[in-house]
């Protein structure tokens, strides 16, 4: 080319400088990236070009594609595209400078550890220049669609660039030429060209062929209009995005909007729970994009830990390109969205909770992750709060569960509480003696065997304005009277208000017999059969609560308990008649440490074991002794 007379030569800004040096000799780890970065490029300039097709009458935007063209004998790599283009002047200006202060920021931070540098390269879009991590000289030849020839820009990435007309004829667009560091011949390589390419650019908007072969060939369905995409795109999408050939998604969820921010978004919810079958906790990611190009296939911010089981893709054009993990959980719009990405799932799983059948396959796989969102989640609580589900019993069979609000529907108006009680299982729930008050009265109450079921309704601590309260709870109150159920009426006479003064005598001779190791020791009005319970004078964490706490930390000490007694029980009342003689004082106050050690085996507690043996083999030696070896 005869343009030497023509050549420019312009020395690039002070920190461009700094920034190609360290391009060149300390970011190597991750140079895939500059690869991406000029694809990303290539496209923008397609999707300028195509843009300034539609507002202007003189402008063609037919066959718009990147090519990438390698060329092992020469070791050179162009990337090559038939968009905008540069003029004279936006060379200087685009490939000169470093017009965005962020670049001029990143400078400022660079650290000599590499690695930190690498995430911060993509922070502070030094897109361009990162070409130089690759070449030792970079042309880029270029014709604006504005001019009618073109432009070569050329640099070694150190002090300067030229600038020279190009005087043959040049197809509209961009090539930029890499030619390629001496170790660098892999990016030749078409194998390690196209899994580049096809890990970073596959959903890019435009065509990319490599030597002819267009490789990114997979539609963006995300980008297409819900009513024109059929399951089974959804499914084969979802299987692509998992890697999980065989695995048909429980439900999708594709989201767009314009404002007021830009986004489409396909969620799927998986099938399996992996978690409940002993695989470690789940690592969730969604593919985040921005204008189609994959910035993490693994981000985990974007959505809440709670909601950890979806998989899926958004993808933003308002949001940065490149920006490490940590600027965009900073990001403005990033917040925002994800903001709008919970709001929307939330809406999509409040309205699968209306089919009970769906909802249950989706609550019994998924349930147990979701209800974390409770503590995790205090903006959504209510909203999460209405999704629970929970075993009660008024729920016929063991997989039959209800939500917190047909709870309230059925229960009596003048009710003010939600009752719960902690438990093994179902059947050891069923013998806790507090609950006999419950079910004489036909009140619900909420069935948890799953301890964090318990600890999830502890958080809530109301619902509906409804205090949340575990039966064995000091402070648990009743409907009034005039609410029991029809079939209680009978025992009206059974709850008399006053104890008679043998009664009371005999709650003073437990009380002292117990001394310490209870808080105190009543009457109890929630008991109609058995003798005694124990309460819990805590109101916030319940007995079965602390008992698991205990269980992990054997340094926590179990608040003490009340135990409460039940003057129509006929032991009690037995002992109330016998507490006149003085004789039985001592067997009285035996009896009360055996109630007491009863109610703690009941409660899944253990009692004083040594304790208990002897005194119940005193118990046996008295009965023995009162029997006769003669037959009547
Ligand atoms: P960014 O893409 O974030 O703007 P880059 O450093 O990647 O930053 O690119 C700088 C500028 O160079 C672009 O904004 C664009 O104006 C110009 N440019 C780069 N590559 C091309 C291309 N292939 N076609 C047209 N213009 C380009
Ligand atoms: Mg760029």
């Amino acid at each position: 080319m005869t343009t030497t007379e023509k050549s420019e030569q312009h020395s690039f800004q002070a920190e461009i400088k700094e920034l190609l040096h360290l391009l060149a000799h300390s970011l190597y780890q991750n140079r895939e990236i500059a690869i991406r970065e000029l694809v990303s490029n290539a496209s923008d300039a397609l999707d300028k070009l195509r843009h300034l097709a539609l507002v202007r009458d003189n402008v063609e935007a037919d066959g718009l594609e990147i090519n990438i063209e390698p060329n092992k004998d020469d070791r050179l790599l162009v990337i090559r595209d038939n968009g905008l283009g540069m003029t004279h002047d936006d060379l200087i200006n685009t490939l000169g400078t470093i017009a965005r202060s962020g670049s001029l920021e990143f400078i400022n931070q660079l650290s000599g550890d590499a690695a930190t540098d690498v995430s911060l390269i993509g922070q502070f879009g030094v897109g361009f220049y990162s070409a130089f991590m690759l070449a030792e000289t970079v042309e880029v030849v270029t014709r604006s669609y504005a001019d009618e020839s073109g432009w070569r820009w050329s640099s070694d990435g150190t002090g300067s660039f030229t600038i020279q007309a190009v005087d043959e004829p040049l197809e509209r667009g961009t090539q930029v030429r890499l030619h390629l560091k001496q170790d660098l011949d892999e990016f030749t390589d078409g194998t390690r060209l196209k899994f580049i390419l096809m890990k970073y650019s596959t959903f890019v908007p435009h065509p990319i062929r490599l030597d002819g072969e267009h490789i990114n060939d997979q539609p963006p369905i995300w980008v297409e209009p819900k009513g024109s995409l059929n399951d089974e795109q959804y499914t084969s999408f979802y299987q692509y995005l998992t890697h999980h050939a065989d695995d048909e998604p429980l439900w999708y969820l594709h989201l767009s909007a314009d404002s007021p921010f830009q986004f489409h978004a396909i969620l799927y919810c998986p099938p399996t729970n992996f978690e409940m079958i002993g695989l470690p906790r789940l690592e969730h990611g969604i593919h985040l994009c921005a204008k189609r190009i994959l910035v993490q296939n693994d981000n985990r911010e974007l959505l809440p830990e709670y909601l950890r089981f979806l998989h899926g893709l958004v993808d933003s054009s308002d949001l940065p390109l490149n920006v490490s993990r940590e600027a965009l959980q900073d990001n403005t719009v990033f917040r925002r969205m994800r903001k709008v990405l919970v709001k929307r799932v939330l809406d999509h799983i409040a309205k699968l909770a209306g089919k009970r059948e769906e909802y249950s396959t989706f609550y019994g796989q998924f349930g147990r992750i979701l209800r974390e969102g409770v503590s995790g989640d205090f903006e959504n609580r209510d909203r999460i709060a209405k999704l629970l589900r929970f075993p009660s019993s008024h729920a016929a069979g063991s997989d039959d569960l209800v939500s917190l609000d047909e709870y309230i529907e059925r229960k009596p108006e003048d009710q003010k509480q939600i009752y719960f009680v902690g438990g093994m299982d179902r059947r050891s729930i069923e013998k806790n003696p507090a609950l006999e008050v419950f079910r004489k009265r036909n009140l619900e109450v909420l069935y948890l065997p799953d301890p964090a079921d318990e600890f999830v309704l502890v958080q809530l601590h109301t619902y509906e304005d409804l205090e949340i309260k575990s039966i064995d709870a000091v402070d648990v109150s009743l409907p009034g009277v005039d609410a029991t159920d029809a079939q209680d009426s009978g025992d009206a006479e059974s709850k008399p208000s006053a104890a008679t003064a043998g009664f009371a005598r005999v709650l003073g001779m437990f009380r002292d017999a117990l001394g310490e190791s209870v808080e105190d020791v009543r009457e109890s009005e929630r008991l109609t059969d058995s003798p005694v319970c124990l309460v819990n004078p805590q109101g916030g964490m319940s007995t079965q609560m602390q008992k698991i706490l205990q269980l992990n930390t054997p340094e926590f000490q179990m608040s003490k308990l009340i135990l409460e007694v039940n003057p129509q029980a006929a032991l009690v009342k037995r002992l109330s008649e016998l507490v006149a003689n003085d004789d039985h004082h001592g067997f009285i106050r035996e009896c009360g440490r055996q109630l007491y050690s009863n109610a703690l085996v009941l409660a899944g507690i253990a009692p004083d074991g040594n304790e208990m043996a002897s005194r119940v083999q005193n118990f046996m030696i008295e009965m023995a002794q009162n029997r006769s070896p003669i037959a009547t």
